[in-house]
């Protein structure tokens, strides 16, 4: 019987067997390994070439960065702050060719605040401004080598992928890793309970937050014997986490109590706001929050969001540089109608995404519906040139929504 030449299974055991001249064969399965591999050395030969296209980064001062977040992100002043001190001082470090006395080890950042409050906007805005290879990951997707899940390396696949295969851009790239606090250790103690899981992708992801050279799989996937590999030095990789640790007041508050020793104990714990604890926030209380303290060595910056108000919503739909309405404004602009809101239309929609708890991000999701009729109706009415949006028409038409199936 016929069989492939290479793999020496027999035409019964396999799908497809092609046959080339003089009795030779090949089956799909050959085929399908050989063309893996013509990839991997293909991606491979570029992101050893590509070092030569790898772009120049400017160095922009902390008032400068926190300027063009300004035009992004509304309110959240503290973290701006911080990430613009972080970002600079980053990229000043790695962009120095000066030899420096003392080695000056990195900065990477964690957020800590509410969900929809703008962490994963921050990290994006600044890698806009700054142009360099930019990407998400979710911790919840890690796992440890071995089991269900993605290998920690395939994070710098990502962002190698982002990088057009250019390892040195990738190198200096950064990567925003949301929900680090759903690896958290679930117990304090870590003798009683032990979150094995958690705690192995923490291990895990220390290696490459501490910065070392790492063997990155180029299409992603699980590492296997027969794979190259391409390797990426994290050394230079600015990491930012970000997290809702939801309640780690608890822990806050408890550390406050316990530090605050002594005569004018109760009188100092009474300054303490109690309503924005997470203003305090510590080394400290992520670990006790469930973070391997060599996790939280790692990421020497801390800072902390806000919840965002009714008045921080209402500025994060006008204000922005591409805040929605002026997007929607546009939209309407390119069939020659004047699109407007008025006022009180725009708070209702603000009270509305307060009321359904969707907060910033289900904003978009509420003008959607807002101007759903308007946008089906008016491009094919030749009449209507303007449209104003008053808080009746926007009433009506919130009226029957269903918080279920907005998109947040
Ligand atoms: P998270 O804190 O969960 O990472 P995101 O940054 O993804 O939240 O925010 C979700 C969306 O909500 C953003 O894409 C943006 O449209 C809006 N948003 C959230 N916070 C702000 C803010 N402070 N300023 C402007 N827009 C914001």
């Amino acid at each position: 019987m016929d069989k492939c030449s290479f793999c020496g299974k027999s035409r019964n055991k396999v799908e497809v067997l092609f046959s080339g001249s003089e009795n030779v064969f090949i089956c799909d399965e050959c085929i399908e390994l050989g063309h893996g591999a013509i990839e991997n050395i293909k991606l491979e030969n570029q992101a050893q070439q590509a070092p030569l296209k790898a772009q120049k980064i400017k160095l922009y001062k902390p008032v400068e960065i926190k300027a063009f977040l300004d035009d992004y992100v509304i309110g959240q002043d503290d973290a701006k702050r911080t990430l613009s001190v972080a970002v600079y001082n980053h990229f000043k470090r790695i962009l120095n060719k000066k030899k420096t006395v003392v080695e000056i080890d990195k900065s990477n950042v964690i957020i800590v605040g509410p969900t929809g409050t703008g962490k994963t906007l921050m990290a994006q805005t600044i890698a806009k401004m700054l142009n360099v290879p930019f990407c998400i990951t979710d911790a919840t997707v890690l796992t440890e080598a071995g089991y269900v899940g993605e290998d920690v390396e395939n994070i710098l696949t990502r962002l190698l992928q982002v990088a057009d295969y250019d390892v040195k851009a990738a190198e200096k790239g950064i990567v925003f890793i949301d929900e680090i606090d759903k690896i958290a250790r679930k117990s304090d103690n870590p003798s009683i309970t032990r979150d094995v899981s958690g705690e192995g992708v923490q291990q895990a992801l220390l290696k490459l937050l501490e910065g070392t050279i790492v063997n990155v799989p180029p299409q992603g996937g699980r590492k296997h014997p027969e794979q190259k590999f391409v390797q990426v030095d994290t050394r230079n990789i600015l990491f930012i986490a970000g997290g809702a640790f939801d309640g780690i007041e608890k822990h806050i508050s408890s550390r406050l109590r316990t530090n605050i020793v002594g005569y004018n104990a109760h009188k100092s714990f009474n300054s303490i706001d109690k309503n924005n604890l997470l203003q305090y926030i510590s080394h400290q209380d992520l670990k006790s929050y469930g973070l391997i303290p060599e996790i939280v060595g790692r990421m020497p910056v801390i800072t902390h969001l806000e919840q965002l108000d009714a008045d921080a919503l209402y500025k994060i739909l006008t204000e922005p540089k591409n805040a929605i309405i002026k997007q929607f404004t546009e939209l309407f602009k390119l069939d020659g109608i004047t699109l407007s809101f008025d006022e009180d239309a725009l708070k209702l929609i603000v009270d509305t995404a307060i009321d359904l708890k969707i907060g910033a991000r289900g904003l978009r999701s509420l003008i959607e519906n807002v101007l759903k009729d308007t946008m089906f109706e008016l491009p094919s009415n030749k009449d209507v040139k303007t449209f104003t949006v008053t808080k009746d028409y926007a009433s009506k038409q919130l009226a029957n929504i269903n918080a279920n199936k907005l998109t947040i």
